[in-house]
């Protein structure tokens, strides 16, 4: 086979989602997760702001605190010379040089002074111990000068405090100075630096460095630390910071450093002088422990979610698989993989939807007698057939076209044309390369079954009508008597629909006038070819309707045939027949064989014949009067040729005779008379129709003689002229039935023509 098979992902699924799972739950799954890691996260961060806002006020209060020691610090320092200046102004103590030296040495090594200095603006300066600076000019001495208390840098090393002192004689003061290390102040600050991992620093309001814990490294470079002078809070903070610090008010903040780490700032100007104490921790100071299980949460809380995510992924999976089945099943058709006639008409719907009238026609192809391929071939090769012939279809939609298969071996073809002729055109290139692609053999058979693809095609005019309704319409024109073999593709037309209403209403006649008895039999007698005398009859009915008048079988007996009513009509001919043959063996009349014609309908019924058989028992008629006529469709029959053969033999048993009814008018072929045991075979009117041709004479004449060969007899049928009457006579066919020599009749009338014919002299 030429056409690709698409994969049946679905199929080993099926079957397998047992969860009742639906997207409501799933859902509702989802958004229970995202609610919870989502409080989790917030209280995850209203803990981290708490805890850096403990920072900020823990780093507050140990800066207060270091301001406090500083300030008492160096307050002591100006309390120590102050004191100190005014035991200096005691008398004979500023008089007598030497003893003051030996008093300042003294004082300066009991107060912890490198150096204590006396000066005053004229330049006169005592020091305990040269410092070797220009002291006048040092800012802090020029205060003390002025009468404050003031400090000074003295090198990079040491700070000179000075304070003023007074003196009787001067209008200006003179100065007392101590100079001290700077180590001190910076131990101090050191000690206090949180445990090693904070920095505090002491700087003046323009923000230069006074004293940094160490001596090597500048301490501080705002710079450095701050970001990118882009980070808008930043900026802020360092804003505000000024504007406090000028106001002589401290503040804290935090910020990220420009290495990333989170830092907390704090600002505490100084109560003695203009100094602010910087000090600078880092954010994690007091969440330095619990940052670990803050962390721990959040690894935890992303574990779960992304647990809880995963099983609802898997879920969702499951719920996409099980949707997907569902739809497989709903959608898919399990033999051929393709869709289904739902997903069809769903599909129909949406694009008829969007598109004007005339866009589409809608297909149905039906193979004809497909069963005869599952009976011979076996339903493997069936369902191979089937789903060829879809895949076919699938390959020759162009875009927008889309084919189903319906049921059993009906597919419908959703094609975007409307010209007839194109549309048959490319259904029947479909069915050639079908037939060319698909070989179906079996062993007895040398040439392959060829697949006839029945077509009704309905041009989608009125886009609006429900989809059913289209597919009827495609459907009625397929299943119309239009279709032949060699018109396998029909339209519909409204007229279908017509014929369809008056189908139905001589449907829905037939029971009543059944049982009113407006069914007549007729009887077409059947004269011997050798001297013209009557060997039988054909029962023919007819129905006489009181209102519609005469209906012709032709009209009415297919669409029995088809609804299926046919086979009651037919045991009611044959039971009047047999009324009529027994009302002649009663009366003691000569009886002959009447044919009783029986539809193909009743080969579906195993009991039929029993069921005829009991008829003529119970009206006391020996079976031997009484033929069955069979068309050759019957041999076509469903369950096969090895039934057929079962039920002639079954006929012959019971003792009914059986005849090959409208031989030549369809198939048939000689090969039917070699496999079926038949005891009479009925030579179709259009044999006769052209008897001048010497070839339609031939073949008359050889299949009387095949017919005499295998033992059956021959009738004749439909004789109307004294040309077609010699001529059978000459090709020795053994009966002939004919308007020549009758008419169907009903029963009084054909009585009178017996009569009439057995008279003597009358043997034409
Ligand atoms: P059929 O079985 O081939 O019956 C022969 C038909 O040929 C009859 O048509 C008969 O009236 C007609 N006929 C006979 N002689 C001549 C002739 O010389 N010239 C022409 N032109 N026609 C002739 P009818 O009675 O209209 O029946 C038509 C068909 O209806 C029958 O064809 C048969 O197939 C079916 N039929 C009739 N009665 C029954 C019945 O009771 N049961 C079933 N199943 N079918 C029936
Ligand atoms: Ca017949
Ligand atoms: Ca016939």
């Amino acid at each position: 086979m030429g056409f690709h098979k698409p994969p049946k992902k679905y199929g080993a699924a099926l079957g397998r989602a047992k969860f009742k799972l639906n997207a409501g739950w799933l859902v509702l799954l989802a958004v229970c997760i995202i609610i919870i890691s989502g409080l989790t996260i917030w209280n995850a961060l209203h803990l981290q702001s708490a805890i850096n806002r403990r920072t900020e006020a823990y780093v507050s209060d140990v800066s207060d605190q270091l301001c406090t020691d500083i300030d008492y610090r160096l307050s002591k320092v100006t309390k120590d010379l102050e004191m100190l200046g005014d035991s200096g102004g005691q008398p004979g103590l500023s008089d007598n040089e030497e003893l003051l030296k030996s008093f300042l040495s003294r004082k300066a090594e009991i107060l912890g002074f490198t150096s204590l200095i006396v000066l005053n603006s004229q330049g006169d300066v005592y020091e305990t111990n040269p410092t070797g600076a220009d002291l006048l000019a040092l800012p802090g001495v020029q205060d003390s000068l002025a009468g404050k208390n003031g400090v000074s840098f003295l090198n990079e090393q040491s700070i000179l405090y000075s304070i003023p002192l007074s003196t009787e004689n001067y209008e200006e003061y003179s100065v007392l100075a101590g100079v001290r290390d700077k180590g001190n102040m910076q131990e101090l600050i050191q000690a206090k630096s949180f445990g090693g991992s904070g920095l505090s620093c002491l700087i003046d309001l323009e923000g230069d460095m006074i004293i940094s814990p160490t001596n090597s490294e500048p301490f501080l470079r705002l710079d450095d630390i701050f970001m990118k002078k882009s980070d808008d809070r930043v900026i802020s903070h360092i804003y505000q910071m000024q504007q406090d610090m000028q106001a002589h008010q401290g503040g804290v903040f935090t910020f990220t450093a420009a290495d990333g780490t989170e830092l907390v700032l704090s600002y505490r100007p100084l109560m003695s002088f203009d100094w602010v104490l910087l000090t600078l921790v880092p954010a994690n100071l007091i969440s330095y422990d619990t940052d670990k299980y803050i962390l721990q949460t959040y690894m935890i809380i992303s574990g779960t979610v992304v647990f809880f995510a995963l099983i609802l992924a898997f879920l969702f999976r499951i719920y996409r698989n099980h949707y997907k089945e569902l739809e497989y099943s709903a959608f898919i058709d399990h033999l051929t993989g393709g869709m289904n006639n739902a997903a069809f008409q769903l599909k129909c719907q949406e694009v008829f939807a969007q598109s004007p009238p005339g866009t589409y026609a809608v297909a149905l192809l039906n193979i004809k007698n497909f069963k005869l391929i599952n009976e011979s071939f076996g339903s493997d090769e069936g369902n191979r057939t089937l789903e060829f012939i879809m895949r076919a279809l699938e390959s020759f939609s162009g875009p927008g076209e889309f084919a189903a298969r319906a049921e059993a071996d009906n597919y419908f073809f959703c094609m975007k044309e409307n010209d007839p002729d194109t549309i048959r055109g490319r259904l029947r290139t479909i069915a050639e390369t079908i037939n060319d692609r698909i070989k179906i053999f079996d062993s007895e058979h040398e040439t392959p079954f060829k697949l006839i693809l029945r077509q009704g095609v309905y041009v989608v005019d009125d886009p609006s009508l429900e989809i059913t309704i289209i597919q009827d319409r495609a459907r009625t024109a397929c299943w119309n008597r239009a279709a032949q073999e060699d018109n396998p593709c029909v339209f519909y037309n409204t007229e279908f629909t017509e014929s369809m209403k008056r189908e139905q209403e001589l449907n829905d006649l037939f029971e009543d006038s059944l049982r009113k008895g407006e069914f007549q039999v007729y009887f077409q007698p059947k004269v011997w070819g050798k001297n013209g005398e009557i060997g039988g009859a054909e029962a023919l009915v007819r129905w006489l309707h009181p209102q519609r008048g005469m209906i012709s079988p032709g009209d009415f007996i297919p669409v029995l045939e088809k609804s299926g009513r046919i086979c009651q009509l037919d045991f009611y001919v044959f039971e009047q027949t047999c009324k009529f043959l027994h009302g002649r063996l009663e009366s003691g009349k000569r009886a002959f064989p009447v044919s009783v014609n029986l539809s193909r309908r009743h080969f579906k019924d195993p009991d039929a014949l029993a069921k005829l058989q009991k008829i003529a028992e119970d009206n006391g008629v020996p079976t031997d009067l009484l033929e069955l006529e069979l068309t050759e469709s019957i041999f076509f029959n469903d369950r096969g040729i090895e039934y057929v053969k079962k039920q002639i033999q079954e006929m012959h048993r019971i003792g009914f005779r059986c005849s090959l009814d409208d031989f030549g008018a369809g198939y048939s072929s000689l090969g039917l008379l070699m496999e079926f045991d038949v005891d009479v075979v009925k030579l179709d009117r259009r044999f006769f129709l052209d008897v001048g041709r010497k070839k339609a004479r031939d073949v008359v004449t050889a299949i009387t003689e095949l017919a005499q060969k295998i033992g059956a007899k021959t009738v004749a049928e439909g004789i109307e002229t004294q040309e077609q009457l010699d001529f059978v006579k000459e090709a020795r066919c053994d009966m002939i039935q004919g308007y020549i020599y009758a008419r169907p009749m009903p029963v009084s009338e054909f009585e009178r023509w017996i009569d009439q014919r057995q008279s003597p002299g009358n043997t034409n």
